[in-house]
């Protein structure tokens, strides 16, 4: 019998109870006990769904209060000193929040033992999602044992409810690998030390009556230092033989197992998942290297995006693998979509039919694991449904005068009309900046008022005319706050907007947003991305007027603030009926449209943000070149329609630049700003390196923390970058944008920062 499973269930809960739940704990309105009894009714609730849609392997353990890299970390006794956990016994709730968020000067830290100053571990990015794990810090010193086993009592706790679970763990060797050592070294090198404590791990698991133990390695489908295959050789010897009766299912996902497919094939384990919906090719290479007498798991319902899956083509694939020991599965675990569609009773009903969120790709799951067993005929009705929604899709999301206008796109019109040099001086001409010119990334303090102001327009309880006004008024204080501090390069403040990706998907065709469709994020934190559902175009302007207005009262240059194509991509659903770089394309052309009213307008400057692209980068090396390529230029595209005395910026948040500063440079932009404060200009080395040629704006003040920093400081600062990159070419302005800071620290640190730049401009 074809096994339904699945890899993972959303923690966050259909209301975002958890959210609620940490955020009142945190502050201190909540007590201990009410966090753990709503996180224990998530679960369970979690549970009941789950065998109540008809999985057969429900997971457990893949909960986490705060982060499951964490809660790894935490069990494995992998807890660096100065979080008040004495090395002995189970860490405390104070001790792991500490660890996630630093100290917050709690009675409960202080009754804990920890130090005020405990800063949060470093966050990074699980692979290519938008989830951020907390990266462990281990050390030669660290000494690996179980301290408590939340694997076993999350398999107890679903005995308590019925159900027999297959608790997850993250991998030993994945967990190192997405580890980092206080000592810089390989942090695979510990390996040996660690294996004894997931032995135990394993043992408790077993005594606690699971019959499966899923593994997840998803650095398996990774670019992987020397000797990782020999780590998994080793790793997984030592956990078969630790408990002889379990089963192990070794999870990959994200991507293909490439050339680890024949290590992984020879590791003593009973099953093996593969993501079939990323790397759909890997399907008849592994069924050749795969023995036949063990499981495998097959990847089909995608975890990672809100499709409904074209269950005719997934079955088709499945079967390929027919005769074999089967489970069906999401490609990945569920964490990343949103939990129900049941509460979007918002969305317009033939874009609610195609979509598939967390709950509704487990019936999925099992339909495909039932069309294994008793053939097609079987899930007739479901099949003929999902080819009836697939043609409506691909129909809807037609928009032929978008086709016509990405056909007639020539390679010209991605290119600027003059080179840098000469640019720079039609700019310079037109603009009349002193050198180190002042400006900001873009948004100001979204204030209660501001939200109030938003809130009371989408409830209705004022008109778009009063709004406007209100927002009107708040941008002219702005600007002549602005004048009056000495801001070379004014910006209007980004008051209308809720949020960069958000108020212009909104305004765009084939967006579509949901109520409830929220994704973990980190911790507490979840965002509900834009649907991109169809042919994207541009209605009518959609900054126009703000900027517009904030010109109106300066005779400064105001810097125009638009979101750029390979962000608003990246940070939302995307349709996988053309090719990402397509859907890039056609984001890309509405903004240029954008750019080129704001340029008719007499806007001299406009900045298009790419926080995101980075991130964007896929996961494999060889894959990288193809991104940049069209990220690159689908940027150009929206960028290069402005005439030479246009000056175009953009703006990236902390990111390595090292390894993509030739495509940085390939982007063109006028300026850039970075963030570079907390990095002490290291960041500029690859520009520096690089000889980039273009201006840029290094952040002299981190907007991260409420600390407000002094003249002193910032002409440090602005020293070492001077010392890294012409002063000629340099702009000064904070590491991001203000939004989340309040006037009280904006006020005087845009006024040191003016100042700073005075003392430096007397020296050039
Ligand atoms: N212009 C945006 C702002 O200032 C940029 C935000 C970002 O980089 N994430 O808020
Ligand atoms: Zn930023």
């Amino acid at each position: 019998m074809t096994i339904a499973a699945n890899l993972g269930y959303p923690r966050i809960g259909p209301r975002r109870e958890l959210k609620t739940a940490l955020d009142s704990f945190w502050a201190g309105k909540g007590t201990e006990a009410d966090l753990l009894a709503t996180a224990s009714a998530l679960r369970a609730g979690s549970r009941a769904l789950q065998q109540g849609s008809g999985i057969n392997h429900c997971p457990s353990g893949d909960f986490a209060l705060y982060d499951h890299v964490l809660d790894t970390a935490c069990a494995f006794g992998a807890v660096p000193g100065g979080y008040g956990w004495a090395g002995e016994g189970p860490v405390s709730l104070a001790t792991q929040f500490a660890l996630a968020r630093g100290a917050r000067g709690s009675e409960a830290e202080a009754a804990a033992g920890i130090p005020p100053g405990a800063v949060a571990l470093e966050m990074t990015k699980w692979f290519d999602t938008n989830y951020h794990y907390l990266v462990p810090r281990l050390s030669h010193a660290t000494c690996f044992r179980l301290l408590h086993n939340p694997w076993a009592d999350a398999v107890r706790e679903g005995f308590a409810s019925g159900t027999r679970t297959r608790p997850v763990l993250l991998g030993p060797v994945s967990f190192l690998l997405l580890s980092k050592t206080e000592e810089g070294t390989p942090p695979l090198a510990l390996l040996p030390g660690l294996l004894p404590a997931y032995a135990e791990a394993l043992r408790g698991i077993a005594e606690a009556g699971a019959t499966w133990v899923q593994i997840d390695e998803p650095c398996l489908v990774t670019d992987l230092p020397p000797g990782a295959a020999e780590a998994y050789r080793l790793a997984y010897a030592a956990l078969a033989a630790a408990a002889p009766g379990l089963k192990l299912l070794l999870a990959t996902y994200f991507g293909g197992l490439g050339d680890m497919l024949g290590t992984v094939a020879s590791l003593p384990v009973a099953g093996l998942h593969i993501d079939l919906v990323r790397a759909p090719a890997q399907l008849e290479p592994t069924l050749a290297a795969w023995p036949a007498d063990r499981w495998l798991s097959l990847g089909v319902v995608d975890g990672r995006n809100i499709w409904r899956t074209d269950l005719r083509a997934a079955l088709a694939l499945a079967q390929r693998a027919a005769g074999r020991r089967l489970m069906i599965a999401p490609s990945c675990s569920l964490l990343h979509v949103p939990q129900s569609l049941k509460l979007e009773t918002g969305l317009d009903p033939a874009l609610a039919r195609r979509l598939a969120f967390a709950h509704e790709k487990l019936a999925e799951i099992v339909l495909l694991a039932r069309g294994i067993d008793e053939g097609e005929a079987a899930i007739a009705p479901a099949l003929k449904e999902s080819d009836a929604v697939i043609a409506a899709a691909r129909a809807a999301a037609h928009d032929p005068a978008v086709a016509r206008r990405l056909a007639s796109v020539t390679p010209e019109m991605a290119q600027r009309r003059s080179p840098f040099a000469t640019r720079v001086l039609a700019q310079q001409a037109r603009q009349s900046l002193p050198k180190l010119p002042v400006t900001t990334i873009g948004s100001f303090p979204q204030t209660a008022e501001v939200r109030a102001l938003r809130g009371r327009l989408a409830r209705g309880t004022i008109t778009a005319a009063e709004h406007d006004a209100g927002m009107e008024r708040l941008t002219a204080e702005a600007i002549a706050w602005q004048e009056e501090t000495g801001v070379d390069v004014p910006v209007h403040g980004e008051f209308e907007r809720n949020d960069m990706v958000k108020y212009f998907g909104e305004q765009l065709a084939g967006y579509a947003f949901t109520k409830h469709g929220w994704v973990q994020s980190y911790g507490s934190r979840c965002v509900a991305p834009p649907i991109i559902w169809g042919d994207v175009s541009r209605p009518a302007p959609m900054t126009l007027r703000w900027a517009s207005y904030a010109q109106s009262l300066t005779s400064r240059p105001v810097k125009g603030m638009l979101t750029g194509p390979v962000t608003m991509l990246a940070w939302s659903f995307v349709r996988e009926d053309i090719p990402r770089e397509t859907v890039c394309r056609q984001i890309a052309l509405a903004i240029r449209d954008e750019v080129a009213d704001l340029e008719a307008a007499g806007i001299a400057i406009v900045q298009i943000d790419e926080p995101a692209f980075r991130e964007g980068l896929p996961l494999r090396q060889a894959d990288r070149a193809a991104y940049l390529t069209w990220a690159v230029d689908c940027f150009r595209l929206a960028a290069a329609v402005v005439r030479d005395d246009t000056q175009i910026h953009t703006h990236m948040c902390y990111a390595e630049f090292n390894d993509i500063i030739g495509d940085i440079a390939a982007m063109d932009a006028d300026v850039i700003s970075i963030e570079t404060t907390r990095s002490d200009m290291e960041l500029l080395g690859a520009f520096e390196g690089f000889a980039y040629p273009n201006d840029i704006g290094p952040g002299v003040w981190d907007i991260h923390s409420p600390r407000v920093p002094g003249v002193e400081e910032m002409v440090g600062l602005l020293r070492r970058a001077a010392a890294r990159v012409p002063a000629e070419r340099l702009w000064v302005n904070p590491d991001c944008g203000c939004k989340t800071r309040g006037w009280a620290e904006v006020r005087p640190a845009m006024a040191n920062m003016v100042a700073a730049a005075r003392i430096l401009r007397a020296e050039l």
